[in-house]
């Protein structure tokens, strides 16, 4: 009798930065031979909708039309995440997450039902981010595979894994003291306190966002597979630990997998301006790209002194400023003639693939930096909350790829020119940028069709296969 095929049922988290991993998942799995059903919220189907509805080619209706018309085997749903189209869920944080904690399981639960019964002849197994509270629970109960897909690095996947560790040794709720040093935590060889995630310096661990972890690595431990977009050579140890705990597979980056790029879903929330024409004018190594990602919200004092520290810095650069431009400061605008770009949005890895970019200041976001190190670019680290902060350490610390600014003190205008100074040209710079390369060759070589990336994909392929028949 013909094995029956392989169906994985993906719901997607609802940020930029694990859409994007979770699309080209989607993809990688369809086109080796996977059914896929993928599912977006409703709010996300509507940001996707708003962000490319100039785009003729794109069905607003159904986001994968493109990849099955390449042959590939991958259907579209919806689900409601209970609120209002128009709602504001990132103001609204706590109440929105709350709710999300609350009820959402039982909506994916009905769903994950719905899509079973109507594919009968198909062997369904779910893929679910790591920060959703509910996959352990559903997978049981439907009896299929769970695979946690984790968007962010193996080390902090390893520190939210041990928080058991954590509160043992003393260190969490966090004690305050920043440059305590960490060692016990297995395939991570130190690190201080200060680099933690965000919500592991916190006192009081009794915020919505503690909410989601603990749930989370409660349910990761049930995982049958654990996927992470991360490469294997610049994490090794912190893998093998891992490894020993549950099968975990380093696939990253997932954004590059080279196969089916050219297959057109839509990925981004927001519509995208194109700097190509703009950046092909100016000098090579000349522009300094800065993004602070789809989240972190900037206040006027932060903008006021990044503009006034790019005036002063007299390099070329593209901002990009999801706030209103008024939040600028007066009169900037005329005075950057022509050698800076504002946008709101834009496609970020064609940027940083410019010869025109020579720099990348940075929130950290783990998507960022794996763009960035793809195209080569050094980074100035700014980080913000979550992951960024420990991401950093990686960048600054570990790879010697970028550098910091304003090591945890208060921005400032001088030392915001200045660090872009040293990124740009000059010693430092030509450090950064020789290390960079070695990152980017890892990259690269975990990429090709022999890398680790590859062998890892196909080697999760065959045990969860193994794990089906
Ligand atoms: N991004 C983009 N255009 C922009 C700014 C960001 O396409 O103008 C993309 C970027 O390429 C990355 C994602 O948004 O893939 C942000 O993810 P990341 O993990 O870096 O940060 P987050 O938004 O999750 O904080």
């Amino acid at each position: 009798m013909a094995e029956r095929k392989l169906h994985a049922i993906m719901i997607a988290f609802s940020f930029q930065g694990h859409i994007t991993p979770f699309i080209n998942l989607a993809l990688k799995l369809a086109s080796n031979g996977f059914t896929v059903t993928f599912v977006h919220t409703e709010f996300i189907h509507h940001m996707l909708s708003k962000a490319h509805h100039n785009i003729t080619h794109v069905d607003d209706e159904d986001f994968f039309s493109g990849a099955r018309q390449s042959g590939l085997d991958i259907r579209y749903m919806t689900i409601s995440d209970g609120f209002p189209l128009d709602y504001d869920r990132i103001l609204n944080f706590n109440e929105y997450w709350e709710a999300i904690l609350r009820d959402f399981p039982s909506r994916v639960h009905e769903l994950v039902g719905r899509i079973i019964q109507s594919n009968e002849s198909l062997v369904p197994f779910l893929v679910a981010d790591t920060f959703y509270s509910w996959p352990a629970s559903i997978a049981e109960e439907f009896n299929i595979l769970n695979v946690s897909f984790w968007t962010e690095p193996a080390l902090v996947f390893s520190i939210d894994y041990h928080l058991d560790l954590l509160r043992e040794n003393g260190f969490f709720p966090s004690k305050g003291n920043q440059e305590d040093l960490i060692d016990f935590v297995p395939g991570v060889q130190s690190i201080k306190t200060k680099d933690l995630m965000s919500y592991l310096q916190d006192a009081h661990i009794t915020t919505v966002i503690h909410q989601i972890v603990f749930k989370a690595f409660d349910q990761v431990k049930h995982a049958d597979f654990i996927l992470i977009n991360t490469v294997n050579e610049l994490e090794h140890e912190t893998l093998l630990a891992l490894n020993k705990k549950q099968p975990s597979y380093a696939i990253g980056s997932i954004n590059f997998s080279t196969d089916f790029t050219k297959t057109v879903v839509p990925k981004s929330l927001w519509s995208e301006t194109d700097c190509t024409e703009w950046l092909n004018s100016k000098p090579a190594g000349s522009v300094l790209y800065i993004s602070f990602g789809s989240l972190a919200q900037i206040t006027k004092q932060l903008v006021d002194e990044i503009a006034n520290g790019l005036l002063l810095s007299e390099v070329n650069f593209v901002l990009v400023l999801r706030e209103n431009t008024d939040v600028l400061p007066d009169g900037f605008k005329n005075e950057i003639r022509g050698r800076g770009l504002i946008v709101s949005w834009c496609n970020q890895n064609s940027v940083l693939s410019s010869p025109a970019i020579g720099g990348f200041l940075t929130h950290c976001g783990w998507n960022s930096i794996l763009e960035s190190i793809w195209c080569g670019v050094p980074m100035i680290c700014f980080p913000f909350y979550a992951d960024q902060p420990t991401n950093r350490k990686l960048v600054v610390d570990d790879w010697k790829i970028g550098i910091n600014l304003c090591d945890g003190s208060s921005i400032d205008r001088k030392e915001v020119a200045e660090k872009i100074k040293q990124l740009m040209s000059g010693e430092i710079s030509n450090g950064l940028r020789d290390e960079i390369k070695k990152i980017r060759t890892i990259l690269q070589n975990a990429l090709a069709e022999d890398g680790s990336t590859h062998r890892n994909f196909n080697q999760f392929l065959k045990d969860l296969r193994a794990k089906v028949h």
